[in-house]
């Protein structure tokens, strides 16, 4: 399988699942393009340090995915983009007549709206280049909820939704558009909310990780961002190209229970 000749933008992408995805779409051959809302020297080297290794065109583009017009200005500025992977997220967990507006709004600006600006400055290239796949990092909770992630599941289950819109308005054309759904992936984002579930539930971090983040995943270890990466490099082969306005679910067994 090779990703040759093709641009891959994946937002939110210096640390975490993004930056494993991105590792995969290049190790597959893809040009990537690194996107976070910082500038600093490490996000740069980060991308020079994936060229390096996969023999590829890897940059860096700041944009703040809280933004509609720096989320276009990054397709914009890519120049190219073949794949987008609208990965940037962000969580809050606290219960619904709790949770702060500016999270609320943070959280749906960077975890939903910022994939339908992306998608829409990405669709006219990836028309104009005859192919094209959008690959969204939704999560298990864009299938089904849990407490006190209000804002989160609101936007994962609006991921879901408008990858299937995507799909539709795209059906006759050789672009796909489909969501991921991972169960419990440890990244930072993951480590940040330990402490948060420790305080909700009154647990220390081991029985909070066995009792209360890996209950509903059956296999009872986290997913890795390999694995994640693998699927997104599948979803942009030939095998996948009557894959689209669906899920993939990575999660361990979460949604058959
Ligand atoms: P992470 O915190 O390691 O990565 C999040 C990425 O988003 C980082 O690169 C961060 O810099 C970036 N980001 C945050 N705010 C941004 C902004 N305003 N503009 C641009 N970039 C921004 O977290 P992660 O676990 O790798 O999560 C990545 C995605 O996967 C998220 O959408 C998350 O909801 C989803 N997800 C994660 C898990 C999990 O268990 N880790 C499970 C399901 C879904």
């Amino acid at each position: 399988m090779t990703l040759k000749g093709k641009t891959a933008v994946v937002t939110g992408s210096n640390s975490g699942i993004g930056l494993g995805v991105a590792r995969e779409l290049a190790r597959a051959g893809a040009d990537v393009v690194l996107n976070s809302f910082t500038d600093r020297d490490e996000d740069h080297a980060l991308a020079a340090e994936i060229g390096r290794e996969f023999g590829v065109t890897a940059r860096y583009i700041k944009a703040d995915m809280s933004s509609a017009e720096e989320c276009r200005a990054l397709v914009t500025q890519a120049g190219q983009c073949d794949i987008l992977v609208n990965n940037a997220g962000i969580q809050h967990v606290a219960p619904v007549d709790e949770f702060p507006i500016d999270k609320w709004n943070a959280i749906i600006a960077i975890n939903l709206s910022s994939a339908f600006h992306t998608s829409a400055a990405a669709l006219p290239m990836m028309r104009k280049a005859g192919w094209g796949r959008i690959v969204n990092i939704a999560s298990a909770h864009g299938l089904t909820a849990s407490p006190y992630k209000s804002a989160y599941i609101a936007a994962k289950h609006g991921v879901v939704g408008l990858s299937k819109t995507i799909a539709l308005e795209t059906a006759e054309e050789p672009i796909t558009c489909n969501a991921i759904c991972p169960g419990y992936v440890l990244t930072p984002l993951v480590e940040a909310q330990i402490p948060d579930q420790m305080k909700v539930h009154n647990m220390d971090r081991d029985t909070v990780i066995r009792e209360v983040m890996l209950t509903r995943q059956p296999s009872k270890q986290f997913a890795t961002v390999e694995q994640l990466g693998g699927t997104t490099v599948f979803l942009c082969s030939e095998a996948a190209a009557q894959i689209t306005g669906t899920t993939i679910s990575v999660d361990g067994g979460w949604t058959a229970l």
